[in-house]
């Protein structure tokens, strides 16, 4: 929108209000040149979701991280960015500019699932779920390579997609012996042999290393011994990539903490001493929480005890959910958001792990997690407050995301099976 000025974003209403007066002026001259930028031909609302000649979202608007919610409006223009965000007596909605939402709809950023395995579980659904961007933390090469959206434009009816691609694990390491062993694991056997993995992974294109330290349910699954960790961390950091650690005892959390990771892939879930946890958030290590998920495998409440202490300690955790593993399905799911309150985070500050701050974790491009006036949308509106009932998350009336409006299929109540 080049004949679009540039206003800082809205910090909150009384803040913002002075900007728009201000702005008044220039109004029928940011319309006039949003009508002008238009692409000849995108006139109309298209099929295969394209936005026609953009839409406006109404209801109440949260541009994400510390903004303050108001009643406003999202303009997405043609191109799919966004043209105008304000107050709703402050951004005059263009004649033929179809409107989705009310008063009582919530207009906000579009969900970033840091933890996901799209081999069990669907791309697009996760879209029509409210999910604009996912982050593949284990899937065979090739499957990693395919899906991957990396810098492009996703395609039709895909979030962004980024991947770790087969996780890096000790020969006849976890998981290849259980439900990852088509391929799903990638052996390093030794410091130069890691090396030499992470720099082909690197070159491939993964947006970031996933590497395993679990011994198993019996204990006798062989784990990558500290020098091969921080042969894995050295080479991926060299091309540039962080590490994500998937280790969930002690002495794993210790071990990855030892081979200098970044991020952890879990919650733990074996209670943490609280020099660990200190240690944890001394390192600047990132937690994906992915609680919900041990909930329903019946073991959650010592997790969500140490979600408690990273936070208390300062501990960043974002959003995830492994989708694919134990009771998750497609589609943001309100119970994570839920698990995320629960340890200290508050519906809100879940909302702001789930968004700007899962947008920001390793791998994840294309995303910010906010909306911003000129950025590309991607955004929700839902039927309701998810502060307020975090359950509208379920059902997004729409998603507009790349461009596209991603809209449930008609007649069906619940695209994501209640
Ligand atoms: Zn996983």
């Amino acid at each position: 929108m080049g004949g679009v000025p540039d206003p800082p974003r809205l910090a909150g209403p009384a803040a913002a209000a002075g900007r728009w007066r201000a702005l008044g002026r220039t109004t029928g001259i940011a319309i006039a040149a949003m009508r002008a930028s238009r692409p000849r031909g995108v006139t109309r609302p298209a099929p295969g979701g394209e936005l026609g000649r953009g839409v406006a979202l109404r209801g109440t608007v949260w541009a994400g991280g510390d903004s303050r919610p108001y009643d406003g409006v999202v303009l997405v223009g043609a191109d799919g960015r966004i043209a105008r965000i304000g107050p709703t007596w402050a951004v005059p909605i263009p004649v033929g500019v179809r409107v989705i939402g009310a008063f009582h709809t919530w207009v906000g950023p579009g969900i970033v699932d840091a933890h996901v395995h799209l081999a069990f579980g669907s791309a697009g659904q996760a879209l029509r779920g409210g999910v604009v961007g996912v982050r593949d933390l284990g899937a065979p090469r090739v499957d990693a390579l395919r899906r991957r959206t990396g810098h492009r434009r996703p395609p039709p009816g895909s979030p962004y997609v980024g991947v770790a691609g087969p996780i890096l694990t000790a020969p006849g390491g976890y998981p290849s012996r259980s439900w990852g062993a088509a391929g799903f694991a990638s052996f390093v056997s030794n410091p130069g042999h890691a090396r030499i993995v992470v720099r082909g992974l690197a070159g491939d294109g993964v947006d970031v290393v996933k590497v395993a330290v679990e011994r198993g349910p019996e204990g006798g699954w062989p784990v990558p011994s500290t020098a091969v960790l921080r042969a894995v961390v050295e080479a991926a950091h060299g091309a540039g990539l962080k590490v994500v650690a998937h280790a969930l005892s002690v002495e794993a959390v210790g071990r990855a903490l030892d081979g200098g990771v970044d991020e952890l892939a879990h919650t733990p879930t074996e209670r943490l001493p609280e020099p660990l946890v200190d240690r944890l958030a001394a390192a600047g290590v990132v937690v994906v929480s992915t609680l919900q998920t041990f909930f329903s495998g019946g073991g959650g409440r010592v997790a969500a005890a140490n979600a408690v202490a990273l936070h208390r300690a300062g501990v960043p955790l974002v959003y995830g959910t492994d989708l694919g593993n134990a009771g998750t399905r497609p589609g943001v799911d309100p119970r994570e958001l839920d698990r995320l309150a629960d340890a200290g985070l508050g519906r809100l500050g879940a909302l702001r792990a789930a968004t700007e701050r899962s947008a920001r974790v390793a791998g994840v491009r294309l995303r910010t997690g906010r909306l911003e006036l000129g950025q590309p949308a991607a955004a929700v509106v839902l039927n309701g407050d998810p502060l307020v009932e975090p359950g509208v998350w379920r059902r997004p009336r729409v998603v507009v995301c790349d461009g596209r409006l991603v809209e449930p299929p008609e007649g069906q109540p619940d695209t994501l099976g209640g």
